[in-house]
């Protein structure tokens, strides 16, 4: 895969490009990243790349002709431009999932009041925001979207198993993860997880995926296609919590008396 990331301020990405798992996957070959000037493409003799918005108000505008340019410089017919913007489609993991299938990506990241609009209308194929609020630039949020291509690239991660058990991939939260010592501050690590019976494990899993989700995100609940061992998880589990409150509910009425 290649992704060219359209920015005024390349250097934000250096370290980015260079560490952990980016770093190696770039190095293995598996994705090429780039970051272009946008400022180079500037044919203003002070390499101007902004100016007022037309109509007055706050702010500058980037301007049509350097993002062009730069656009023109890398673009070929299999390359998916992408514009971050929070006026966008809000970013999840599925387009994630689609987008690890390109081949090319552009990434133009805008500052300021953002771009002109021409350049959204004519040259972008998609807009992407990465959540409501607005950042002072698209840098932040390229790398997000970067970062969460990459790590589905094959041959990334050390494991495939990792991203396909990790929260969202599948419409679910994952499931509680410990590590050693076993007891820790005096709390211990779930006894099934040390029990060595991997079909325990899983279906413990299997259960507390879908218990954090209930609890958290009940949306994600709704819109998953839950298998009959998960219905009937999900029965128990709701069933549960209800009993909970129950007690807690008694308790508070006692506590009053
Ligand atoms: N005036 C713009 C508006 O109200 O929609 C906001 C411009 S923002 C200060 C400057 C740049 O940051 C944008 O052009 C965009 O590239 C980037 N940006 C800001 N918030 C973002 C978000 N939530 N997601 C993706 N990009 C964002």
């Amino acid at each position: 895969m290649k992704i060219d990331i359209l920015t005024l301020f390349p250097e934000m990405f250096t370290n980015f490009i260079d560490a952990s798992i980016i770093g190696r996957a770039v190095n293995k070959n598996i994705v090429t990243i780039n970051c272009i000037n946008i400022r180079d493409f500037s044919k203003d003799k002070h390499r101007r790349v902004d100016d007022y918005p037309f109509g007055g108000g706050a702010g500058m505008v980037m301007s049509p002709e350097p993002i062009y340019n730069a656009i023109s410089s890398v673009k070929s017919e299999k390359s998916k431009i992408i514009y971050l913007t929070p006026k966008g489609r809000t970013y999840n993991q599925h387009i994630a999932n689609n987008l690890s299938l390109e081949e090319h990506i552009i990434l133009l990241c805008g500052h300021y009041e953002g771009i002109d609009n021409r350049v959204v209308e004519a040259y972008i194929d998609d807009e992407i925001s990465i959540g409501d609020y607005v950042l002072t630039g698209g840098e932040i949020a390229a790398m997000a979207v970067v970062d969460s291509i990459v790590r589905l690239l094959p041959g990334v991660l050390n494991n495939q198993q990792s991203f396909v058990d990790d929260s969202h991939f599948n419409g679910l939260l994952e499931y509680p993860q410990y590590t050693r010592p076993r007891i820790f501050n005096g709390m211990e690590v779930p006894e099934v997880l040390l029990s060595g019976n991997h079909e325990k494990i899983n279906k413990w899993r299997k259960y507390e995926s879908l218990k954090i989700t209930y609890e958290r995100r009940p949306d994600m609940i709704e819109a998953k296609n839950l298998d009959k061992e998960q219905q009937e998880m999900l029965k128990d589990i709701i069933k549960s919590t209800m009993n909970a409150s129950v007690d807690n509910n008694n308790l508070e009425n006692k506590n009053k008396l």
